[in-house]
């Protein structure tokens, strides 16, 4: 579906900034732009990893941002984020339009954005999605959007080996948090790489300074690396901050979607296919037709 068609059927504008990431919207005459760079109009950012923009929207004040999506670009960039902040279940208003926000729990701060004006719900990447509401549309990721990719994680893997202690390499933003707290959890002594330690005080996640050390995935000599990709050549604990196959599935079942923007990871066509099988339709950037200057 393109973004005319997108009109018609669901009377908002789909469409792309040249030169920037990932999608904008037209509602009711107001322009949210998701993950992108500063634009007339407003910025959304789901969560704090650079690829979704936060950073290049620093100084934007019509930029808006968790509480937690902001400490942690503050912890990265030693910068204020001057744009606003909400707490994540808290509703905003941007001009007419009334945005509720929800948690993905893809990492700390990770938002959901529903606009109710136009059945929309906005998640960023997602871990979990039980708690997102229905919409009409969903715009969401598809980053394990490959049938190859069904997963659970392996935390008991992670924790017989965390008891060695061993050096455990997970993404410094977002992963390392998810791996503090599930060892602080469970009783288990760990340290960290400096960079680690400080997003970890900004979210208020106590780091000792001895047991298994969390480090960045470049920084891993021997030990394990936490994650669902398969291009590492250390050992592998399977942990996520995404969903896999399945759970994309489950989750535009969950929302009761009629049509699926996927805009950020890819899609394939397996996906397109069962998603049509189930009466959903679906569109990725590429179908976004409509480029604005
Ligand atoms: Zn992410
Ligand atoms: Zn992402």
């Amino acid at each position: 579906m393109n973004s005319i068609e997108i009109a018609e059927r669901f009377g908002f504008l789909a469409y792309r900034k040249k030169s920037c990431p990932h999608l904008s919207l037209r509602i009711k005459g107001i322009d949210l732009h998701i993950d992108s760079k500063p634009i007339e109009g407003f910025n959304l950012i789901t969560h704090a990893h650079s690829d979704h923009y936060g950073q290049r929207n620093l100084n934007n004040q019509r930029a808006f941002a968790s509480v937690e999506t902001a400490k942690i670009l503050k912890a990265i960039t030693g910068k204020d984020f001057e744009g606003k902040t909400f707490r994540i279940g808290d509703s905003f208003r941007l001009g007419e339009l009334k945005v509720e926000t929800y948690p993905t729990k893809h990492i700390h701060g990770a938002t959901a954005f529903y606009i109710r004006d136009a059945d929309l719900l906005i998640t960023g990447d997602v871990k979990q999605w039980r708690e997102l509401p229905k919409c009409r549309v969903l715009i969401t990721e598809a980053t394990y959007g490959h049938p190859s990719f069904v997963f659970e994680d392996e935390i008991e893997k992670l924790l017989s080996v965390a008891e060695k202690k061993v050096c455990l390499g997970a993404y410094p933003v977002g992963k390392a948090q998810r791996i503090a707290e599930i060892l602080g959890k469970e009783g288990y002594e760990f340290t960290a790489e400096d960079n680690i330690k400080r997003i970890c005080s900004a979210l208020g996640i106590e780091v000792g300074d001895s047991g298994s050390k969390i480090v960045s995935p470049r920084n891993l000599k021997e030990g394990y690396i936490l994650t669902a990709q398969r291009s590492y050549k250390a050992p592998r604990i399977v942990i996520s901050d995404h969903i896999d196959y399945r759970g994309i599935i489950a989750m535009v079942e969950h929302c009761k979607a009629e049509h699926v923007i996927f805009y950020h990871g890819k899609a394939s066509e397996s996906l397109k296919k069962e998603l049509a099988e189930m009466g959903v339709s679906c569109s990725t950037l590429k179908d976004l037709d409509l480029i604005l200057p």
